[in-house]
């Protein structure tokens, strides 16, 4: 399906809409409620940064509390660095011998 990119033509809110060749075009923004032009020739999804700040803050939000479990998660165990390589080793080497035996 292909995508379609509008622009307001009052307030410049930028969004895109996948449609069927046969849907109707979008006419008005979903912003305002004024007229809207397409954009021709974009690929998909290249511009999307532009396409509702709503969409983007609301996601980062998570990623953020993702990306601060992530550092914890990463730093704690930083002075075990050389146990845990360890225990992975020994892991890789049981699971070649189970392998090899199997
Ligand atoms: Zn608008």
């Amino acid at each position: 399906m292909p995508t379609y990119e509008y622009e307001c033509t009052k307030c410049n809110h930028r969004f895109e809409r996948f449609q069927s060749m046969k849907d109707e075009h979008v006419k008005r923004c979903p912003e305002c409620r004024c007229k809207v032009q397409r954009l021709i020739g974009t690929g998909a999804g290249i511009i999307f940064k532009g396409s509702g700040f709503y969409q983007t803050d609301y996601r980062s939000k998570d990623y953020h509390e993702a990306a601060k479990k992530d550092t914890s998660a990463a730093s704690a165990p930083a002075a075990s660095d050389a146990k845990s390589a360890a225990t992975t080793e020994g892991k890789k080497e049981a699971t070649a011998a189970k392998k090899s035996t199997a």
